[in-house]
């Protein structure tokens, strides 16, 4: 069995659909177990409802809806032939618009949004997704079977970001999937949507379907994962920003953890774990361009040393907790981890000395500013919202030399500077304005041909 997801830009139209269904009636042999996303950009018209509904604005809710309705019944009158499959598909979009505005409808009359209802809303692109993508393979002659996600991922009550229960996940993959390949050649379902063990829908986080590939393929011991994106596999930088990158031929599932953490987008930051705990190779491939060989994640040992990618993120705030005695910050380090922790606050980068504990955090994350009085009672705090992070990530990059004095001279000031402790990668707290050049030029200097 393998595992193939496709991202949102890989089925956001007709033709990209086309691509889809000639991918994998190629693999069919090999018994795909296909998880797509939502459209591109539905996700975000769905954030959007929900926080139109909670503002009680319903009349920008049912424009809204309107939109995704049209999009979906659109797309489907494109994609398959007129007769009983385009009928059953239409009554199956119809009924899951009406159902999501009248939930919409209710959010509207109290006005709140609970994480629960807003999972409920934002999951439904990738039900509408996958419902059209099922019926345009069958349609083609494929034999498709379509499965509810949220019957096998079941994870705990963290709705909008869930986490799995990974025992009781398996079986019930293990358990529904070859039942469904029985009469069918591939089987479809959805990225991002699992459920609470109560039956609640909840979602995996956002980009979480390349997480929810990577569940599957640990489940069914597949012999590989495909993600299907936009770009020629995995790149020395993001090439929406740097231009001249290049493709990575294998990286190793370390270094590829550290990519996504560090915040390379391509891929999830949970989805290295679950195919190296059973050792499932993932390939990144393109989906506009079909031929190319794109990225392999792969054991460790297969990978070389040295520099491989250069990550940056935007999202993060830089937080100084200074110490207002010499006598060390172990103990205030702890305190200032428990309160965060315990209001599941994300850490990304930490470094503390004598006097001095520095991290950086996602931007914007609930509770952080009740969480930031308790930690100023216990030292000095500053929180800059003005800074980003930048990481050249490889293995054993931690010893490249020049790297500091290369992002001092196109940076100006290092705020924090992080080096992995297993040599992963080095990372750099610099100004938000200047990140972008700072990238540019480093990647130059590290890549240039
Ligand atoms: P999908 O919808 O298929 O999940 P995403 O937009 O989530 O696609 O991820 C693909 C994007 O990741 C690319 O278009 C690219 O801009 C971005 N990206 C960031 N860093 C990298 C990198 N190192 N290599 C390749 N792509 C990257
Ligand atoms: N559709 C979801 C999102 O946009 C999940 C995904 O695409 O991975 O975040
Ligand atoms: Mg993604």
């Amino acid at each position: 069995m393998i595992v193939i997801k496709f991202g949102g830009t890989s089925v956001q139209d007709a033709q990209a659909i086309g691509r889809v269904i000639s991918i994998v009636e190629d693999r069919l042999a090999e018994k795909p177990v296909v998880v797509v996303s939502a459209l591109a950009r539905v996700t975000r018209l769905l954030v959007k409802i929900a926080e139109e509904a909670k503002m009680q604005n319903q009349r920008t809710v049912s424009d809204l809806m309107a939109q995704l309705r049209e999009r979906h019944v659109a797309l489907s009158r494109e994609l398959i032939s007129d007769g009983p499959i385009l009928a059953d598909c239409l009554s199956s979009i119809n009924s899951q618009c009406d159902s999501l505005s009248d939930f919409a409808e209710g959010v509207c009359r109290i006005g709140e949004l609970s994480l629960r209802s807003n999972a409920r809303i934002i999951s439904t692109g990738e039900m509408l997704s996958s419902t059209i993508i099922a019926a345009a393979m069958n349609d083609k002659g494929l034999k498709a079977k379509w499965l509810d996600a949220r019957r096998m991922i079941i994870t705990n009550d963290d709705y909008m970001s869930a986490r799995p229960d990974m025992e009781e996940t398996e079986g019930d993959i293990r358990w529904l999937i070859p039942e469904a390949f029985k009469g069918a050649d591939v089987i479809l379902t959805q990225g991002f949507v699992a459920s609470t063990k109560e039956g609640s829908t909840s979602v995996l986080g956002f980009e979480g379907s390349d997480y929810s590939a990577a569940i599957f393929g640990m489940a069914l011991r597949a012999s590989r994962v495909e993600i299907w994106t936009d770009v020629d596999g995995i790149r020395t930088a993001d090439p929406r920003v740097v231009e001249d990158t290049c493709r990575i031929e294998k990286v190793s599932y370390e270094e590829a953890a550290s990519m996504a953490w560090l915040g390379a987008r391509v891929l999830h930051p949970l989805t290295i774990e679950p195919a190296r705990s059973r050792n499932i190779p993932i390939y990144v491939k393109n989906s506009y361009n079909i031929p190319c060989e794109g990225s392999a994640v792969v054991r460790g040992d297969l990978s070389t040393s040295g520099p491989k990618s250069i990550a940056f993120r935007e999202d993060v705030d830089y937080l100084e907790v200074r110490s207002r005695t010499l006598t060390g910050t172990e103990t205030m380090t702890a305190r200032v981890m428990d309160i965060l922790t315990s209001r599941r606050i994300k850490v990304c980068l930490l470094n503390y000395s004598q006097a001095l504990l520095c991290l950086t955090l996602e931007k914007d994350q609930p509770g952080f500013d009740e969480a930031l009085s308790e930690i100023s009672a216990l030292g000095e705090a500053t929180l800059y919202r003005d800074k980003a992070q930048l990481s050249v990530v490889g293995k054993d990059v931690v010893e490249l030399s020049g790297l500091r004095d290369t992002v001092r001279s196109c940076a100006g000031k290092v705020a924090m500077i992080h080096d992995d402790p297993v040599g992963m990668s080095e990372s750099y707290v610099v100004d938000l304005a200047g990140v972008r050049e700072t990238v540019k030029e480093l990647h130059k200097r590290i890549f240039g041909k």
